[in-house]
């Protein structure tokens, strides 16, 4: 039972063929997740980053919020400007109108004195430093009168001839656009009023403002450097500037420019100016004269802004960044420095060494060198308990196999798939010799038949589980020896048998037990049969003799009466012959000899009775028990009826009895409760119950008790406890009624005590066959 090899094809193929290829199952390598291992300090480093970024992405939104919000704020305070410059604008027009206005209505020019009215326009022109000259236009458009030019002087037609007309038109004042005077030669703004006379609009009257005069409006607004204002009049003309007037004034703006001032009343723009400086200009038009201001901020000054803010944002954000990097760098660094202070201690106690704690400044590493130094004691102890184990373990299989040598006992483990065995030590202590394949040990370790045994075994194994076989074994010194070999098939998932696993135990001295055992039963059962032959033989010369015996006892019984009777015979006619006539001591002895006769005669007859028992028995039919009662109490009516007794009975069964003997017992029994009695009355009860398979009965008295060291003894033939003189009797009623029931099957014994009464018992077997055989006695 050790190994499986090419060599036993019919064995080994069969299962080695079923088996699954295990080489196929199981050699799906698991993917592994590779774990990246991130440093404290990139971790810090990234959690500044979360926590900052929210933070400068809500900023860098808000600022462009605010920038868009600012600006927004800008074009409307900008065009504010632009209004509140248009109201300025029309200030200086309507300080000239009424200027105008107050000229047109002088007493001079009523009353047609053009000389005074010119002196009085020039001297109002001073005192109000207003316009540079005041112009009379008829209704032509010729110059009456110029206070720039001496009273007389011949005029050329006015320049500003539309808003002269306009006036004619319609009696109301109005406003030029910018015009070339010419008298004065050079750019003028003139506002014109009617003068009436009896209803009628007679000249008009206009003041002319230099547009310089407008430029110090612009100039007084103290506008950002960079910034631009412009008064454009109806035509767009540019009237003033804030920079660059005297280049400007005159010209029109930039063809987009002009389009946009002109297509609505207020708005804000982008474009290009002249000079090619991109601008947002804000403008506003005025509803009195229909002229424009508009503020152009360069677009530069505005992103330079931007990009400045933007700079000191992005300033404070890095600034921000590098103190968060450069904290969490230097925090993680304490961090990491504290935990990886723990690896060489940790390290240690791999390698079986006390861990000592480095100093942490973080605390948690703190408490991990706490726990780790908790851990590496509870380390070294679990070590400690184990090596204790290992060696408690080391020192268990020592015994163990030195328990398997001393008891004989091996384990083996044949692999099917390898056809590798592995024997423990004790199979080969025990064999004597290596165990070589199993094919090879066909009539080499195991005798052929048992290998053949064996082989058959296993090769059902995968139907049977197991099998439990002895085999014969060759020692290697030689002799043979006696195995129990149990093996238990080991089966993959599958079902199939992958392996056999069992143990050996050494039998031979159990086996060569057996074997004598057998022998000497053989040797006791031919010593039986002898003997029962040699008992077969003496019971036979025993009957016989028996039969000699009785007829022996029954012919001298019956030959011993007759002189008996003789004797007692004649000594009665003796005893008549001589009544009173001799001694009368020879009545006393005639007397004697006739009692002693009878005596006798009793003893003989009972004596008959005991030996001749089986012969006289009859077969047991079924028998009312209480009838014979009946009949037994109706013998001793005498007996009775002289001791004044009360003899009673309870319920008594039917059973399969010799009717005869079944009365003899119970007459006997009665008789004796009533003789062996000093009490009065005598009392004496039979009764029966039922106790498993018997009938038991009970015959109780009242009377003087047996000693209970007798109780075995009254049994016994001619056992007697008192004297004939005391109680007459033979010693032979119980030795029968014992042998009585015996014959029936059934056993009899007392149970009494001196003074108590005695309690007789006897069992009768309830037997539902009434044909039931007398036991042979
Ligand atoms: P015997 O003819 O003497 O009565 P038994 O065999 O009937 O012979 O009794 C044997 C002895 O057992 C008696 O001598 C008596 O001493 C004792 N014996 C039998 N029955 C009783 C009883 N009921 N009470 C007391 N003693 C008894």
């Amino acid at each position: 039972m050790s190994s499986v090899t090419t060599g036993a094809p019919p064995l080994s193929q069969t299962l080695v063929n079923s088996l699954p290829d295990v080489n196929q199952a199981g050699t799906s390598t698991p993917t592994r997740a590779v774990a990246s291992h991130w440093s404290v300090r990139t971790l810090l480093i990234w959690l500044v980053l979360a926590c900052l970024l929210p933070g400068i992405l809500g900023a860098v939104a808000l600022f462009f919020y605010e920038y868009r919000e600012g600006r927004a704020q800008l074009e409307k305070d900008t065009i504010q400007t632009a209004r509140a410059l248009v109201q300025a604008v029309d200030n200086q027009i309507l300080q000239a109108q009424a200027l105008a206005e107050g000229l047109a209505s002088a007493d001079s020019l009523a009353e047609g004195e053009l000389a005074k009215f010119h002196e009085q326009a020039r001297r109002t022109l001073a005192e109000s430093h207003l316009g540079i000259t005041v112009v009379l236009a008829d209704r032509l458009g010729q110059q009456i009168l110029n206070a720039a030019e001496n009273f007389g002087a011949s005029l050329p037609p006015y320049g500003a001839a539309d808003i002269a007309n306009r006036v004619f038109e319609t009696g109301e004042p109005a406003v030029s656009n910018l015009y070339r005077g010419r008298v004065l030669k050079r750019p003028l703004i003139a506002v014109a009023v009617p003068v009436t006379q009896e209803g009628k609009v007679i000249y008009a009257l206009a003041i002319s403002v230099l547009p310089e005069r407008f430029n110090g409006i612009l100039s007084t607004q103290g506008l950002p450097p960079g910034w631009v204002a412009t008064i454009l009049d109806g035509k767009g003309t540019i009237v003033a500037r804030s920079r660059a007037a005297e280049e400007y004034v005159g010209q029109k703006p930039a063809d987009a420019f002009l389009r946009q001032f002109m297509e609505s009343d207020e708005g804000v723009m982008e474009a290009t100016m002249k000079d090619g400086v991109p601008v947002i200009s804000a403008y506003s038009r005025s509803a009195v004269t229909n002229w424009r201001v508009a503020i152009s901020i360069p677009r530069d000054s505005l992103s330079d802004q931007l990009v400045r803010r933007l700079f000191l944002l992005a300033l404070g954000v890095s600034a921000l960044f590098a103190i968060g990097i450069g904290l969490a760098w230097l925090m993680g660094g304490r961090i990491a420095g504290s935990f990886r202070g723990l690896v060489r201690p940790a390290a240690a106690v791999g390698a079986g060494e006390k861990f000592v704690a480095p100093p942490a400044t973080v605390r948690e590493a703190d408490e991990l060198a706490k726990a780790m130094a908790r851990a590496a004691d509870l380390l070294q102890e679990r070590t400690a308990r184990l090596q204790d184990i290992n060696r408690s373990l080391i020192e268990k299989e020592r015994e163990l196999n030195e328990a398997h040598s001393l008891a004989k006992f091996g384990s083996w483990h044949w692999d099917l798939q390898t056809a590798e065995v592995i024997a423990s030590d004790s199979i080969r202590e025990l064999c004597g010799r290596d165990i070589p394949p199993f094919a090879e040990q066909r009539g080499t370790l195991l005798t052929v038949e048992s290998w053949e045994r064996a082989a058959e075994a296993v090769r059902h194994v995968a139907e049977t589980g197991g099998f439990d076989l002895d085999v014969e074994v060759n020692h290697g010194s030689g002799g043979t020896l006696w195995i129990n070999a149990k093996g238990a098939a080991i089966r993959d998932a599958a079902g199939r048998v992958v392996a056999l696993r069992g143990t050996v135990l050494d039998i031979t001295d159990r086996k060569r037990a057996e074997t004598e055992i057998q022998r000497l039963n053989a040797e006791l059962e031919q010593q039986v049969q002898e003997r029962t032959a040699e008992l077969r033989r003496a019971n036979d010369a025993l009957l016989h003799t028996n039969a000699e015996l009785q007829h022996f006892a029954h012919a001298t019984a019956h030959d011993l009466q007759t002189p008996l009777r003789s004797i007692a015979g004649f000594t009665h006619l003796v005893q008549q012959e001589v009544h009173g006539r001799v001694d009368r001591r020879v009545d006393e002895w005639s007397a004697l000899v006739i009692d002693n006769t009878k005596r006798l005669q009793d003893l003989i007859q009972a004596l008959l009775t005991y030996t001749r028992l089986d012969v006289l028995g009859r077969p047991f039919e079924r028998v009312d028990a209480r009838k014979v009662f009946d009949e037994v109490a109706a013998s001793l009516a005498v007996l009775i009826g002289e001791t004044g007794a009360e003899v009673s009975c309870g319920e008594l069964p039917t059973v399969a009895a010799d009717r005869t003997q079944l009365a003899q017992v119970l007459q006997k029994l009665v008789e004796n409760g009533i003789k062996y009695n000093k009490s009065e009355p005598p009392r004496v009860t039979v009764d029966c119950s039922r106790q498993e398979d018997d009938w038991v009965f009970s015959v109780a008295d009242n009377g003087i008790g047996i000693d209970p060291r007798h109780h075995e003894r009254i049994f016994e033939i001619f056992r007697r406890l008192h004297s004939y003189s005391q109680v007459p009797g033979t010693g032979i009623g119980l030795a029968l009624c014992r042998r009585i029931v015996e014959r029936h099957g059934g056993r009899m014994w007392v149970e009494s005590a001196p003074g108590q009464g005695s309690v007789f018992y006897f069992s009768l077997p309830v037997s539902t066959d009434v044909a039931a055989t007398p036991t042979a006695g």
